[in-house]
C-alpha cells in the first residue's frame, strides 16, 4: 500500500519542432488504497502516464513519488509496481502455475513452499484454482484475464498498475469482470491506477477519476462530482452517455440567446456570465423535461422566467429501461433527451420541453470553463458513493 504523487510530470517524444508532447505538466496525488481511474480519448497521454508510473516510459519533466520516494531514476523492477496489459502478456509456454510464480520468483527472494502458498491463496482468491496447470492456450478471454490479475496480485506489490484490461472482453463479461475487480480491489486495499478510454468504467470503478484530453489533465474529482460538476465543457462532455446536450449562446443582458430560443437566467447565474460575450448552455438528458400533452402558454414558470418551448420529435431510440428521444426545438436547436422507456412518444408528435433552470450548466466559450453548474441542493457528492 503507497502513496502515490505526480507532480508537475510531463513527457514529450522527440525533440525540437517534431515533438510531441503527449503528458503536459500532470498533478495527481493519489491516496492509499485509492483507486483512480485515468480516462480520456484516445491519444490523451493515459497509457503514457501509466508507463512512466510504472517505469517502462523516462520522465521528461516533474517527479513521480511513491511513499514519498522519487522514483525517476528506479527501473520497473525497483519500484514494487504491477502491471496488468490489455494483451495479457501470459507466457504461453508456462502454466497458469508458473506463470504466476514466474513474477515472484524475478522479484522476490521467497523460498519455494513460499512461493507455492502465495500462488495458491492468490488462485482462490480469484477463483482459477482448477486452471493453475493449464497452459494459457487452453483458457477463454476471462480466464486468462484473471490469471493476468492473479499474477500482479501474487507479488502482493505497492501499487497495481491496469492499461484497460478489461477490453478484450465481450460486454457482459466485462461488466461482470468490472464488479469483480473493484471488489477485489477494495478487499486488497491496494492502491491502483487504472487506465480506460471508457467513460462508463471511469464512472463504475473509480474511488475518484481523473480526465485528459490532449495531455492535459481537465479535472480529478468523484465520479459524481464530474457527472454534476464538471470543470469544463470538455468532462461535460465526456462524462456521461447519451452526452451533455450543448447550445450555442450569445449573453444578452439576463438571457441567453440562440436561435429560436431565449433562455432568461436567475440572478445568479445572470452575474455568473455578466463577463462573457458567448456562453455554451449545456442540459443533461435526463434532466429535460418532455411533455406531449401540455401547450406552453407562454406563461413563465413560477420565478416569471419561461423556460418551456414548443418542439417536435424527431426520432426515438427504445434503450428498454428508456427511451432517447431526438428533439428539435421550433426554429432553434435539436436536443436529445431521454425519458422513461414505458412512456410512449412517437416521431413526428409535437411536444414542449422544459429546460429546468436548476439542471442547467453554463461554460465560457472563450475557456470552456465552467461558469455556472447545476444546482444539487444538499447533495454531498464526495460521500455519495458507498
Ligand atoms: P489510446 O487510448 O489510444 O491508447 P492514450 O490516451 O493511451 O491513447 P498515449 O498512448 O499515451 O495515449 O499517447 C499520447 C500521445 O503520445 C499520442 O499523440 C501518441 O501518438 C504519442 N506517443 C505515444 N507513444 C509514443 C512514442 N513512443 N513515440 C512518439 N509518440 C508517442
Amino acid at each position: 500500500m503507497a502513496q502515490l504523487e505526480l507532480d508537475s510530470v510531463t513527457k514529450r517524444f522527440g525533440e525540437g519542432d517534431g515533438s510531441i508532447l503527449a503528458v503536459d505538466d500532470v498533478n495527481i496525488d493519489i491516496a492509499d488504497g485509492e483507486f483512480l481511474v485515468l480516462v480520456g480519448p484516445s491519444g490523451c497521454g493515459k497509457s503514457t502516464t501509466l508507463r512512466m508510473i510504472a517505469g517502462l516510459e523516462s520522465i521528461t519533466d516533474g517527479e513521480i513519488r511513491l511513499d514519498g520516494q522519487r522514483m525517476n531514476e528506479r527501473g520497473p523492477a525497483e519500484r514494487d509496481i504491477a502491471m496488468v496489459f490489455q494483451s495479457y502478456a501470459l507466457y504461453p509456454h508456462m502454466t497458469v502455475r508458473e506463470n504466476m510464480r514466474f513474477g515472484l520468483e524475478e522479484s522476490t527472494d521467497l523460498d519455494a513452499a513460499e512461493m507455492d502458498d502465495r500462488v495458491e491463496h492468490t488462485a482462490d482468491l480469484l477463483d482459477i484454482t482448477e486452471l493453475l496447470d493449464r497452459k494459457p492456450g487452453a483458457l477463454s478471454g476471462g480466464q486468462q484475464q484473471r490469471v493476468a490479475l492473479g499474477r500482479a496480485i501474487v507479488r502482493e506489490p505497492k501499487a497495481f498498475l491496469m492499461d484497460e484490461p478489461l477490453s478484450n472482453l465481450d460486454a457482459k463479461l466485462r461488466s461482470q469482470m468490472r464488479t469483480e475487480l473493484q471488489q477485489l480491489q477494495a478487499d486488497l486495499d491496494t492502491t491502483t491506477v487504472y487506465v480506460t478510454h471508457d467513460q462508463t468504467e471511469a464512472m463504475t470503478m473509480g474511488d475518484r477519476i481523473a480526465i485528459l484530453d490532449a495531455g492535459e489533465l481537465q479535472q480529478v474529482a468523484t465520479p459524481l462530482e464530474a457527472y454534476h460538476r464538471p470543470a469544463n465543457r470538455f468532462v461535460a462532455g465526456f462524462i456521461g452517455e447519451p452526452s451533455m446536450n450543448f447550445i450555442d449562446c450569445e449573453v444578452e443582458g439576463d438571457a441567453l440567446v440562440a436561435e429560436g430560443l431565449r433562455y432568461p437566467l436567475a440572478d445568479e447565474a445572470a452575474a455568473a456570465v455578466a463577463e462573457s460575450v458567448t456562453v455554451t448552455l449545456g442540459i443533461r438528458p435526463e434532466d429535460i423535461v418532455v411533455d406531449v400533452d401540455g401547450t406552453p402558454d407562454g406563461a413563465p414558470d413560477g420565478d416569471g422566467r419561461d423556460h418551456t418551448f414548443l418542439a417536435t420529435v424527431d426520432v426515438v431510440e427504445p434503450m428498454g429501461d428508456e427511451n432517447v428521444v431526438h428533439l428539435s426545438v421550433e426554429e432553434g436547436p435539436g436536443l436529445i433527451a431521454t425519458v422513461d422507456g414505458l412512456r410512449q412518444i412517437d416521431a413526428g408528435t409535437a411536444i414542449t420541453v422544459t429546460i429546468p433552470e436548476d439542471a442547467i450548466h453554463v461554460f465560457d466559450d472563450a475557456s470552456g470553463e465552467a461558469l455556472h453548474s447545476r444546482s444539487l441542493d444538499d447533495a454531498e457528492l464526495d460521500d455519495a458513493r458507498v
